[in-house]
């Protein structure tokens, strides 16, 4: 003979089940909240973009690594006129995804030159070209003159060049990563030259990076 379970039993078991529908959900969420998170990350980069020095048109420029840079990272110094304030200039079309301040600014400035030293990369930009290409421009002057999720061209000027963050003198340091990873920086394709930190080594380049109908 049966008598069905006591009341106590089946509200344990609708309680159960209840949990259980509320896991699954829970669960499912997670899987498409890392779906959309991982499968941009795990798509094979792009070819790589046209980039271009981020300097103003037809200007020589140095650039340069040295021991405990790192490798691939790379130092512009104008070969011509004064360093502080020059324009820095998008290598090439992209969204900027940071613009502001890598760990702190300390003091040089044109007027105090051997200010106190900062911290990392000072006033930045990271811009995102897409095909998970991305390039890093720091220790800008001041802030940088674009803003997070704005559009910027190629030749595009995002800020002026400085010496904030842990930086010695005016200068402009960049980056070009794929994915994950610092690769060789190329300009108007072809490379630097520039792949290790492990001694010092300068080159010159001549900047292409011009824009129809501008100077
Ligand atoms: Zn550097």
């Amino acid at each position: 003979m049966t008598t069905g379970d006591p009341p106590r039993s089946r509200h344990r078991r609708v309680r159960t089940r209840r949990l259980r529908l509320v896991l699954a959900l829970v669960a499912v969420a997670a899987l498409v909240a890392v779906a959309v998170v991982a499968v941009p990350l795990l798509r094979p980069p792009g070819p790589r973009p046209l980039f271009q020095m981020p300097v103003a048109c037809g200007e020589t420029w140095q650039l340069g690594t040295y021991p405990g840079h790192d490798d691939f990272d790379v130092d512009l110094f104008p070969t011509e006129g004064e360093a502080w304030g020059r324009p820095v200039l998008a290598s090439y079309a992209g969204t900027v995804t940071v613009a502001g301040i890598n760990g702190s600014l300390g003091g040089r400035t044109p007027e105090n030159p051997d200010g106190p030293r900062g911290r990392g990369g000072g006033y930045w930009v990271k811009i995102d070209h897409g095909g998970r290409w991305e390039t890093q421009y720091l220790h800008l002057l001041e802030p940088p003159l674009v803003r997070e999720g704005q559009e910027v061209a190629q030749g595009e000027q995002i800020g002026r060049l400085g010496s904030t963050g842990n930086s010695g003198a005016p200068h402009l340091h960049y980056e070009q990563r794929r994915g994950w990873e610092k690769v060789e920086t190329w300009f108007d394709g072809s490379p630097s030259g520039i792949t290790t930190d492990e001694r010092e080594y300068t080159v010159r380049r001549e900047s292409n990076n011009c824009v129809a109908g501008q100077p």
